[in-house]
């Protein structure tokens, strides 16, 4: 079809005036409403929340026979009542996504391609990692001015400054409260989390 610039401003013009008649005289939203209760009828509503930053808005997430079908903002929460900003709003598309990772992904010291490896190699290699970096960074002592005397003494540190620990979003309680108890184990000082920075 040959179309103008004039025609073309005067469809969109019908096209746009259309949808909006077509809108008030036909009110719309209770049929979506509905259409959007019907997906969830029967789906089973799990209180979760978005990963995404520290705000912590709550979530509903619905399954169906173990799928996930849907997520939507929780109105029972506190935090955000039901809303959700955009990056929530698509917080499904995490679970639904081809370009989703679902194997740990691994590219060697120099290398320049990312290798498929399991989970018992990765854990096998962090815990390896850790304790090679943890073992050559550690003061088990060190020297500082005593506060009273003003002289060099000796005192325990038990430390380590080569590693750091960074808590994301995602973390419950419990995780936060193992994973700062590991840490603290390892002599690990440099603890944050996502909500402080
Ligand atoms: S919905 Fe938006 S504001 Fe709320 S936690 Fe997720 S990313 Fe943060």
């Amino acid at each position: 079809m040959n179309l103008s610039r004039r025609s073309f401003l005067k469809l969109s013009g019908a096209t746009g005036l259309g949808l909006f008649f077509g809108e008030k005289i036909f009110d719309l939203s209770p049929v979506m409403a509905q259409v959007k209760l019907l997906k969830i009828k029967s789906a089973k509503a799990t209180p979760t929340i978005c990963p995404y930053c520290s705000v912590g808005c709550g979530l509903l997430a619905y399954t169906e026979n173990g799928k996930l079908i849907n997520m939507e903002g929780d109105p029972d929460n506190p935090v955000n009542q039901g809303s959700l900003c955009s990056k929530g709003a698509s917080v499904y598309q995490l679970y639904d996504n081809e370009r989703r990772l679902t194997k740990p992904m691994y590219r060697a010291p120099g290398a320049t391609e990312w290798v498929e490896k399991d989970w018992d190699w990765m854990f096998d290699r962090i815990v390896e990692r850790v304790t090679e970096t943890r073992d050559k960074n550690f003061t088990a002592k060190q020297t500082i001015d005593d506060p009273k005397t003003g002289s060099k003494i000796d005192i325990t540190a038990n430390r380590t400054d080569a590693i750091a620990s960074l808590g994301g979003a995602g973390l419950d309680n419990e995780e936060c409260y193992l994973l700062q108890k590991l840490m603290r184990g390892l002599g690990v000082v440099y603890l944050e989390h996502q909500a402080r920075i």
